[in-house]
């Protein structure tokens, strides 16, 4: 799951910054923009904006592998919390 992401994260079909916003709610069956399987209405799905990026859905746990990779990746990526 997590090369599916990073791989995302270098061709920029996921943004490569911290979210300006999010929100966390359950799944509807709609696929993740992460690991590309659906977010079931069991699991938590993560609604996230970013600046100049449309709105992605992702599973709670891909949300947190991309801000993982994120944060390595960039600079003081942790510092910009809302
Ligand atoms: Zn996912």
């Amino acid at each position: 799951m997590n090369n599916i992401i990073e791989r995302k994260l270098a061709a920029g079909s996921l943004p490569d910054r911290p979210p300006a916003k999010y929100w966390a709610g359950f799944g509807v069956g709609q696929p993740c923009d992460g690991c590309d399987e659906p977010i079931l209405d069991t699991q938590v799905e993560y609604e996230v904006a970013f600046d100049a990026f449309p709105t992605v859905r992702v599973h709670a746990v891909c949300a947190e592998i991309s801000s993982g990779l994120v944060a390595h990746a960039g600079p003081a990526a942790a510092a910009g919390g809302a």
